[in-house]
């Protein structure tokens, strides 16, 4: 669905000065009721409005802690506002300063395929309960997904414990489901010593996901073959021409590159592993990462004694999030500085009741 988000002529005439001053200003005015959340990938021109950063998950659990602010403006994208709405008081309202600013991925893993590929499964006695199919879902999911992991007892994870998690799956069923990231999947299972021909790939659209009822049945674990175009964008020739031209460097990737970059990276982990890697290393020394080029950006931005690059020679830029430019934040805020709320983002009580129960297995884990 297009979602229309007209501002009007006042606000296209603005330049870049004008909307950031007036941002400061209205944060200001609204300071006592008003969190602006950012996650790593935004641009800095809305970055620097943040009261919190991090990635989606950490921002969700620490704006709820702060409950004295009714509205949490999340710069991010819709799945990070749906768990933020989750995880947040009644009283406060999670905002989105664009509603186009949605994830591919998560996009990729609909409640209503899942639960077909369910169904197929369940008809050709791949499982004779639901319960022998442990579902796995990267936080990076809509909150349908998550309530319908939360439904059958499965649980979320994110880039740092998708190994524990799968680990934990494997322990407690027959087989697991991971949606709805193929290589986040690949790589825990790989990194837990699961051999390639107990995992397969799911392929959308196609009966029983493609495969044969005897390759199921010997399978352990099925990925859903959802992948972020961004971090799919990291090669593995990139890494050799690193490495023929600077030796020494350091390479460190997303674990939601395919498995060939990751295999062959120096170390690979979460926005916030890679964050922390950089903080801690010595002066002088240099790294290519693959990542979205804000926070690569960033890095280098902070770090002028260290050498940062960005793995890839095009731009990996998550297009999607950036659809929250500076005016919407502008425009979000002139609103509720009029009284009004726009674009809320609220998930019903009884996805959300199922969906933290997803949220809170990976806790327990
Ligand atoms: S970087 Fe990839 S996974 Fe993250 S929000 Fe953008 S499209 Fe989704």
């Amino acid at each position: 669905m297009l979602i229309q988000q007209d501002l009007g002529v006042d606000y296209y005439r603005l330049n870049r000065d004008e909307v950031l001053e007036r941002i400061s200003a209205r944060k200001k005015e609204l300071a006592d009721k008003l969190l602006i959340l950012c996650h790593h990938y935004q641009h800095q021109d809305l970055f620097q409005f943040a009261d919190l950063a991090g990635d989606s998950l950490k921002l969700s659990r620490e704006a709820a802690k702060i409950s004295d602010r009714e509205f949490l403006v999340f710069c991010g994208v819709h799945f990070m506002a749906e768990a933020a709405d989750i995880l947040a008081a009644s009283h406060q309202k999670v905002l989105l300063p664009h509603l186009h600013a949605g994830c591919p991925m998560a996009d990729m893993a609909t409640a209503g395929a899942v639960t077909q590929a369910y169904k197929e499964l369940m008809l050709a006695g791949i499982m004779k309960d639901e319960k022998d199919m442990v579902p796995v879902t990267y936080v990076n999911s809509s909150a349908a997904i998550k309530a319908f992991v939360g439904e059958r007892e499965g649980s979320v994870c994110t880039s740092s414990n998708g190994e524990k998690v799968l680990q934990w799956a494997l322990n407690k069923g027959e087989k697991v489901f991971f949606f709805p990231d193929e290589h986040l999947g690949r790589n825990s299972a790989s990194a837990l010593g699961v051999s390639d021909e107990q995992v397969l790939l799911w392929r959308r659209g196609e009966v029983l996901g493609g495969h044969s009822v005897e390759a199921l049945q010997q399978a352990r674990i099925l990925l859903w073959d959802g992948y972020c175009e961004v971090h799919m964008r990291f090669l593995p020739e990139h890494i050799r021409k690193w490495k023929i031209l600077e030796p020494e460097i350091n390479i460190i990737v997303h674990p939601e590159c395919p498995q060939d970059v990751v295999s062959i990276a120096d170390q690979y982990g979460s926005t916030e592993a890679i964050i922390a890697a950089v903080n801690e290393s010595k002066p002088g020394s240099k790294w290519a990462i693959g990542t979205e080029i804000n926070l690569v950006e960033r890095l280098a931005r902070q770090h002028p004694d260290k050498d940062i690059n960005l793995l890839a020679p095009t731009v990996c830029q998550c297009t999607t999030m950036d659809c929250n430019q500076p005016v919407y934040l502008l425009w979000l805020l002139d609103n509720l500085a009029d009284g009004k709320v726009k674009n809320q983002i609220t998930v019903a009580p009884e996805i959300a009741v199922s969906a933290a129960k997803s949220l809170e297995q990976m806790l327990a884990i």
